[in-house]
Parts: C-alpha cells; structure tokens; sequence
C-alpha cells in the first residue's frame, strides 16, 4: 500500500496517447475494469455507489500493482431492486454480451491480463459466464473481484459486529473513505431504511433498500476513521491476493492456454 498512501495518480486508459497505450502493452500491463450500476442505496449513499466504489478500487489497486484502469462500465443488471428508480435494467444477455465483447476487444489488442472490478451483487452471476467462458477460448488471464464479499471477514475487526450487506456497512465505509461529501449522514435511518429480506416473504420493492443479513447487525457506521481503516485492510487483502496471482502466471511453462 506503500504506492497508494503516497497519493500516485492512477493510470487512465481514456487519458493516454497511442504512444502510452502502446508503453503499457510492451510492458504487459494488468488492465483493471471497474464494473458497477445504478441502484437505490438506501437514502444516505448515492446511486452510484457501486459505481464509484469500483472504480477506486481498481485505481488504487492499479497504482500498487503497476497496472492500468479501462473506462467504467456503470449500467448492471438490477433484481431486487428493481422498482427502486433510477434502476439500471440491463438485461442479461445484452449485458453479458457486451463485457464478452470488451474484454475480448481488449485481449486482442495485446492487453494479456484483465482484471475486472466488480460493485454490485446483481452482476455476479453474468461475470462468472462470461469470464467461464472467454478462459476456455482466449490465454488470457481473468479476475473478477466482488470487492464487498472480501471485505465482510474485516467487520467484525473494525465494527464489532457482523457483516451488513446492501448499501450497509461495508458500502457506507468506502463512500466515506472516497467521496465523503456524498455520504448523507443525517438521512439514514434504521427504521425506515433497514430491512432484513426473508425467504418466507418476498418483497417487491423491499420496505428498506439497507438489506441486511442479520438484525441489527452491520448498519451504516459514520465514523470516517474507521472507514478508512476498513478499506486499507479491504485494498491490502485484494492487493496481495492480486499479487500471488500474478507472480503464479510463471509456473505454467509455455504460457496460457488455449
Ligand atoms: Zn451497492
């Protein structure tokens, strides 16, 4: 994290000249793509907030592992949700089939490893097709962090309770920790914004868009400290984990296949 606190800039695919892009595939560059939606969370963080968390963690992520951040794509695929505006109500197929076709766009012009970053749960499931997919066609290497379920095992550590879940606290941490002035503070409520879905009972829309897994357990915490203690402890996980993976390319003799 030594890069980070030093406050590097990340590198930009969309700032750079043919001449910088051609530099970072010459150098073999992990490309990160930060990956989020629009979506109601709660009324204390902004729509965007799967968005925004994506992308600065891929940028930070960037810095300390000497990579560099595509454009983000901010439109997902919204379940729950969905009668919540502004949902992003992006379709399967179409979303699955244009991430297919920009990371094998990118691919083929040379970047070798792809890193994306992913904000929001509804995602996950296209992500892992896709990426299933392109690693039994291309030799390429493919990663896909959903950053929120790496950070649960550090709430405890920093909160002294369990994880939350949607728009909660692992969420409410990293918009502090990053865009502070977009954290409203004074909105939330647990009464009014807390909602703990239930099999037994399904609820469109949900009376509360803070989903949380346990009552009680892992609401919104305000306290700017301890946001950014929670997510260095979250980008020092990712960050090392990313590493091993990268150096682990080396033991497969002859390269990736197919
Ligand atoms: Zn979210």
């Amino acid at each position: 994290m030594e890069k980070i606190m030093k406050k590097e800039r990340p590198r930009l695919l969309k700032n750079m000249n043919t001449l910088q892009v051609e530099a970072l595939l010459a150098a073999e560059t992990p490309l990160f793509l930060p990956i989020g939606t629009i979506e109601a969370h709660g009324r204390h963080l902004p729509v965007g907030t799967d968005s925004f968390c994506a992308e600065k963690i891929a940028e930070d992520l960037s810095i300390a592992l000497d990579g560099a951040v595509a454009p983000t794509f901010e439109y997902g695929i919204t379940r729950v949700l969905a009668q919540t505006s502004p949902a992003s109500f992006f379709p399967e197929e179409l979303f699955e089939a244009f991430i297919e076709k920009v990371i094998e766009n990118f691919r083929s012009q040379g970047f070798k490893t792809i890193i994306i970053v992913n904000g929001h749960g509804g995602n996950r499931e296209s992500l892992k097709r896709v990426v299933r997919k392109l690693s039994r066609v291309r030799p390429t290497g493919l990663a896909v962090i959903n950053w929120w379920l790496i950070s649960e095992q550090y709430v405890e550590r920093v909160y002294n309770c369990k994880p939350g879940g949607h728009a909660a606290v692992e969420e409410t941490a990293l918009m502090l920790n990053y865009f502070p002035e977009l954290v409203e503070n004074a909105n939330y409520a647990s009464e009014t914004d807390d909602y703990v879905p239930d099999d037994g009972i399904w609820l469109f829309p949900p009376p509360g868009e803070v989903l949380l897994s346990t009552h009680g357990q892992g609401r919104p915490d305000f306290d700017p400290q301890k946001a950014e203690n929670f997510a260095g402890l979250v980008l020092e996980d990712l960050q090392k984990r990313l590493q091993r993976w990268l150096n682990s390319f080396k033991r497969i003799k002859g390269g990736l296949r197919p």
